[in-house]
């Protein structure tokens, strides 16, 4: 799943004083819920949907296999209601069907013992179609051309959903074939995970069969229905289709071009091929925020799969690319290989985040993924880098192992969170580069033909990788993905050409953490020669040989996950060294000072000096790294005396670049200019930049007589810096745009921007649109943490949010109910807002949420103390700079 969550997510501290690695996959060992003495092999579906009333009926054969004696069958159900039951063709009473609603189980007890061996049930049941993406879901919307309002459906089962939809074992290892049959009106397309077997007419419509799936778990069903169109192509031996609603589908041309490439990529790289007969790429008007990596059909929101040449940005298609590169690399690591628990999601999520990277790169290497990892300026506008990302929560108290304990269902959906996805991947990265590209591939590949259709540990990929290589993987892993956060390695010359290294726990707001020691896979290099590895396993290592006038570069291209500490002498020499450096390493110093930064083991004027002496670069990574620090400052500063000095400060920093880069498009520029040209343009917007306004009014101006005179990959731009500061004229008329368009993308452009204005009157008149249904449900409750960071009034969000809560919440989806509150709040940075949040949560929120509270409380706390300090720094630091900083401007 690739769920576009803006906030981050779960943590709890676990401090393992006895680290031992887990053992390979078992059926017996497997942690969850349900008895293994019964596992089903065979189940065959036939829902009704009942398009008025919102609601469905279904029935279901299940054939067993039972592996010893039993007196009741423990299955999963979830807001169904259980009308009949049969085993073995005899029925069964109506009172031997009881569902326990807490823990989500429908319990059969039978009226004897049942032997082992085969066995069949058969289920009749109701259920209701959801308004949320969960379960089986409907989508209200307009269609392209007719503007005539529609109703179709879909479904969203990861993590523990389908048994939403029919009553099911519904815990990952429980492998099955499914064969789904539906009814749907006569003029609808049905969609499922494989193809159509058989369609016929009856009385209610037609009754869609779909071909029976290979063994797979009940999370990657799907089963989507609604007035659709689709494009086709063939790629090798599968037929690949993009499906939207109608008079979209021709918008999924660039995604039908990227599958099919993609596709033939990981065909050869897992060296086992694309195993269904089929793949379709489905768009959703709504329903849920990401995409959903369904087997044969992927769920995609639709801004993440359809591009317009003539109305889409840059950054949306590089985001296309990246999440069908994801998503597509599922369908082995995580469909034909499935992890066999939630507490092991890293290694489906890790290895999809890095997977996707590797080939979004290899295909596009100029769009500088691995430093940049679009997600777009969508979840927040803080540190967009998705290894920096993982490290910011991975130094905080609150974090936890990428291998997490996961006892409920409420836990196997907080899973989804920064630390699985790309602290995973940015581990995997640190590996591969350290074993080496082809080795590492070879493990991948015996690891998916040794556990095809099965289930798979943590361990097993170890051992597969630790084969390939002979090196001690499960060794080197374990301090990585069973204890929480990560090292920094102190870097100290001394006499004779030596230097040493020291690790230790790197934290960021995070007093007497337990400290912690990792088998670190170094690379290092003398600037200019041929870089080295050295493993690390102690707290201390020594390098020989190292001229003391050279410079020593540690985190060769930035590849591992651990920070560097400089002292004095050999960071002068990098500074000086800085123009032979490539833009991997520039970018990683930056990383590291601003996180120096934030631990308070450093100034502010170690970061500004470095920025300062960076060579002139319109080097995209290397510029967003520097617009997302200043960015975030500035919003800590919002409405204190020291902004306007700030912000004066940072527009020197921007402005060269800016000048480069210009309004206009320049004949072979490289395909980053105009996203790195929307990024300044909004970044310097924000910093009050008098003419950026004005040029942004000015052709906001012309756009609204003739839209094809702004370029699509600068409106979200121009339309949030006018909204930034627009009155209540310009305010209504990109509101009524955002109401005519029937372009997800564009409806989304309109109401980000609508998010920016500032002036409480308007803020509210943003905020009350989230209880409406102009937006798709997922994109309207999202509306108010993104006015809580884009408005710089979270407490005008907050109050709206509080007062309107449930209204809200009726509308968030699984995966986000523990964290929309929390969310509302991590824009605060006073300490009472950390107190309020407490409090709240305690009489307010349910235990699930606890952990995403806890993050949030230490956020503000954060922010709070590093406000604080950093008013101090920057003053001494501005006082000697800002004179030359009116020079440059
Ligand atoms: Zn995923």
């Amino acid at each position: 799943m690739r769920a576009l969550f803006p906030f981050l997510a779960v943590l709890y501290s676990v401090i393992l004083s006895n680290m031992s690695a887990e053992p390979p996959f078992s059926l017996n060992e497997t942690p969850g819920k349900l008895p293994k003495e019964v596992v089903p092999t065979e189940y065959s579906i036939r829902i009704v949907p009942n398009i008025d009333k919102f609601t469905f009926t279904g029935t279901e054969t299940v054939k067993l296999e039972v592996r010893s004696p039993v007196h009741q069958l423990v299955l999963n159900a979830l807001e169904l209601d259980v009308t009949e039951a049969t085993l073995d063709g005899k029925p069964l009473p109506k009172s031997a069907a009881k569902i326990d609603k807490e823990n989500e189980l429908l319990t059969l007890t039978l009226p004897s013992e049942l032997a082992p061996g085969d066995h069949t049930i058969s289920l009749s049941f109701s259920g209701k179609i959801n308004q949320q993406g969960q379960g089986l879901f409907y989508m209200r919307y307009q269609e392209h051309g007719s503007g005539a309002t529609k109703v179709m459906l879909g479904t969203q089962f990861e993590a523990t959903d389908a048994r939403r939809f029919f009553p099911c074992w519904d815990e990952p290892v429980f492998r099955a074939r499914f064969q789904l049959t539906a009814v749907v009106p006569e003029n609808w397309l049905a969609v499922s995970n494989m193809p159509i077997e058989s369609e016929k007419k009856i009385a209610e419509g037609k009754e869609v069969r779909f071909a029976a799936t290979p063994p797979m778990s009940s999370y990657l069903n799907v089963f989507v229905a609604g007035e659709l169109d689709l494009i086709e192509a063939r790629s090798v031996s599968t037929q690949v289709r993009v499906i939207a609603t109608k008079g979209k589908a021709e918008l999924g041309r660039y995604a039908l071009e990227a599958t099919a490439q993609i596709l033939q990529y990981y065909n050869d790289y897992f060296g086992v091929p694309y195993p269904l007969p089929k793949l379709d790429q489905i768009a959703l008007p709504g329903g849920f925020g990401g995409a959903m990596e369904n087997w044969g059909g992927i769920t995609y929101y639709e801004s993440a799969l359809l591009f317009d040449p003539k109305n889409s940005s840059a950054e949306t298609k590089q985001n296309i690319y990246e999440v069908i590169a994801h998503e597509v690399a599922h369908m082995w690591f995580g469909d034909l290989v499935t992890m066999a628990w939630w507490d092991n999601l890293w290694l489906n999520e890790g290895f999809a985040s890095w997977m996707g990277t590797k080939c979004t790169a290899h295909f596009n290497p100029q769009w500088e993924v691995w430093l940049r990892r679009n997600l777009p300026r969508d979840p927040t506008r803080r540190i967009g880098i998705a290894k920096e990302q993982a490290m910011e929560g991975d130094a905080r108290s609150t974090t936890h192992p990428i291998q997490q304990h996961i006892a409920t269902e409420a836990e196997a959906n907080s899973a989804f969170d920064d630390i699985t996805y790309k602290k995973g991947q940015s581990f995997l990265r640190m590996l591969e580069s350290f074993l080496g590209e082809d080795v590492f591939r070879n493990g991948i590949r015996r690891y998916i033909a040794a556990h095809k259709y099965s289930n798979t540990s943590t361990a097993d990929l170890w051992n597969a990788l630790s084969e390939t290589s002979k090196k001690p993987v499960a060794e080197i892993a374990v301090g990585w993905t069973e204890q929480p956060g990560f090292p920094v390695v102190k870097v100290k010359r001394e006499t004779g050409g030596r230097v040493r290294l020291t690790q230790e726990r790197f934290t960021v707001n995070f007093k007497n953490a337990p400290p912690l020691q990792w088998k670190i896979p170094l690379t290092y290099a003398i600037i200019g020669e041929a870089p080295a590895t050295l493993l690390m396993t102690g707290k201390t290592e020594i390098l020989e040989n190292i001229p003391a006038d050279r410079a020593l570069k540690l985190n060769v291209m930035g590849a591992g996950n651990y920070r560097v500490e400089y002292d004095e002498p050999p960071w002068i020499l990098l500074l000086q060294a800085l123009p032979k450096l490539g833009v991997e390493d520039r970018v990683n110093l930056l990383s590291d000072a601003w996180a120096l930064v934030q631990a308070d083991r450093a100034s502010i004027s170690l970061y500004f000096g470095l920025v300062e002496k960076l060579p002139a670069s319109t080097e995209i990574a290397e510029r967003e790294q520097i617009i997302n620090v200043l960015d975030f400052i500035n919003g800590l500063l919002a409405a204190s005396p020291e902004q306007e000095k700030f912000q004066h400060y940072a527009r020197s920093l921007l402005r060269p670049t800016f000048e480069r880069v210009g309004w206009e498009p320049k004949q072979g520029e490289p395909a980053t200019a105009a996203n790195l040209r929307a990024s300044l343009i909004s970044a310097l917007g924000d910093l009050n930049d008098l003419e950026i306004i004005a040029g942004c009014r000015e052709r906001f101006k012309k756009y609204l007589a003739n839209p094809a005179s702004l370029a699509p990959d600068l409106r979200p731009a121009v339309f949030t810096v006018v909204c930034h500061y627009a009155d209540e004229k310009t305010w209504t008329r990109l509101h009524q745009l955002g109401l005519k368009t029937t372009s997800i993308e564009e409806k989304q452009n309109y109401y980000n921007a609508l998010a920016c204005a500032t002036d409480p009157k308007l803020v509210k008149k943003t905020l009350a649109i989230a209880l409406t249904d102009q937006l798709p449900t997922s994109r309207a409750t999202q509306l108010v943490p993104r006015v809580a960071r884009d408005s710089g009034h979270p407490e005008i969000a907050w109050d709206f949010a509080r007062s309107n809560m449930k209204a809200l919440l009726a509308k968030v989806d699984a995966a986000g109910t523990n964290r929309y509150v929390p969310s509302l709040f991590t824009f605060f940075s006073d300490e009472p807002r950390a107190n309020e949040l407490k409090a709240y949560a305690k009489s307010n929120l349910s235990p699930a949420s606890v952990t995403e509270v806890a993050k949030v409380v230490d956020e503000v706390q954060f922010r709070s103390e590093f406000k604080k300090r950093l008013v101090t720094h920057l003053n001494i630091w501005l006082d000697h700079h800002s004179d030359a900083a009116s020079a440059r401007e």
